[in-house]
């Protein structure tokens, strides 16, 4: 089977953040972290709640250490994946991600598939060719082409397990939203306001969104944006799923040029920017990554950071987070808004649970590190215009 690979620029460029634990960190980016986390929706059940109705499904969930509104799960492995399949299914990324912990395979997710009858088993891999799971279809094949939604197979062998979240009565009745803690964090960090007119430049699906709105108590004003159509319809239809769709404005729209096509100039409190990133941090890594694509990836994070200038009121407040762990996505974007744009660095008084405080030229920040706490790899900056 073969094993996403990282470039050797990526590489260099990890090894200016991570030194000689650089080989440590790429190890441990194939495996998942050992705990699975989930947000609870404060504004409909409290945690303890959570805690009891995960319980009464035969889930056993935990309460986290430091952040009061954040529950996980175990995750279990690595397993032997044991499959006679009779051919392959080609899945996506994010889907790949999902199977390995031992979800089932829904449509949406599947890119391609050999010829198969209802019931036989198909080794679940990504375009690449890496093994995510072993699958007994539960349709067939001509059904599944007729198919936009559904599942299609059943997870039968996995080479990590954790509970089936999103299968659960909890899940359903919009009680809690499947997030990393570090994604649960960064909206804290934020500490929306009643009040306060929030920018969320890269909204969708509406993980931040949606706990900006729980964090404010519907208070602060949301304006939620995302380049893309479908993608606005996914938060619009979480935030409904979840009763959160107060006081919030989804537009589709580039934000990139938000501060010249809608009256926003100076008026904003607070800007969220949670861009397209290389997705480095996100384990286990399932897709080959190339400098080419974070060299790019770097140059269009720049340019929510200009338009956020521009939108923010002076003394505003600028969240940039990634699920990333490259120095060229991170601390050099942050260092261009400190030395190009005039923004500070701002960091908060206390200590940011699970996080290693960086400090390079001007600017502080939180990375969060597969190797110091097993998180998924994350960046987060505070910056004040
Ligand atoms: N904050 C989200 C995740 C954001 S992922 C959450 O917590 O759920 C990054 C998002 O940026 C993607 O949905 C992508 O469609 C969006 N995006 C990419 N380019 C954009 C642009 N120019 N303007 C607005 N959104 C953009």
């Amino acid at each position: 089977m073969a094993v996403p690979q990282l470039d050797e620029r990526i590489i260099r460029d990890l090894s200016r953040v991570y030194g000689s634990l650089t080989e440590r960190i790429i190890k441990r980016l194939y495996t998942p972290p050992r705990r699975l986390y989930v947000r609870v929706n404060t504004l409909r059940a409290t945690r303890n709640e959570i805690l009891e109705l995960f319980k009464r499904e035969g889930i056993v969930a935990y309460p986290d250490e430091y952040v009061e509104d954040a529950v996980y799960f175990e995750v279990k492995g690595p397993f032997n994946v044991e499959c006679p399949a009779s051919g392959r299914i080609i899945v996506d990324s994010r889907t790949a991600v999902s199977l390995m912990l031992g979800a089932d395979l829904y449509r949406p997710g599947v890119l391609q598939s050999d010829y198969f009858r209802k019931g036989d088993l198909l080794l679940a891999i990504t375009r690449e060719g890496a093994l995510a799971a072993c699958v007994k279809t539960a349709v067939s094949y001509s059904d599944m082409l007729n198919m936009t939604r559904g599942l299609v197979g059943i997870n039968v062998s996995s080479p990590y397990k954790a509970p089936k979240i999103t299968e659960t009565y909890v899940y359903a009745r919009g009680l809690i939203y499947s997030q990393s803690l570090p994604s649960i964090i960064t909206s804290h960090i934020l500490n929306p306001r009643a009040g306060e007119l929030i920018v969320d430049m890269n909204a969708a699906p509406g993980g931040k969104t949606s706990h900006i709105v729980q964090l404010s108590r519907g208070r602060a004003r949301v304006l939620a944006i995302d380049r893309s159509i479908s993608k606005i319809l996914e938060l619009r239809s979480t935030l409904s799923r979840l009763q959160l769709d107060v006081n919030v404005m989804a537009i589709p729209w580039d934000s990139r040029y938000l501060h010249l096509d809608l009256n926003l100039h100076g008026k904003v409190s607070k800007v969220l920017i949670d861009p397209p990133c290389s997705n480095l941090g996100v384990r286990p890594l399932v897709e080959s990554k190339k400098w080419s694509v974070v060299v790019n990836l770097s140059e269009y994070q720049k340019q929510f950071l200009k338009a956020a200038k521009e939108l923010l009121k002076p003394g505003g407040l600028l969240v940039y987070s990634t699920c990333t762990i490259t120095f060229k996505e991170n601390e050099e974007n942050i260092v261009y808004a400190i030395e190009e744009l005039g923004f500070s660095s701002s960091e908060l008084e206390v200590n940011v649970p699970y996080a290693e405080r960086v400090c390079y030229k001007d600017m502080v920040a939180y990375r969060y590190s597969p190797l110091l706490n097993d998180m998924p790899g994350y960046f987060i900056a505070i910056l004040v215009k």
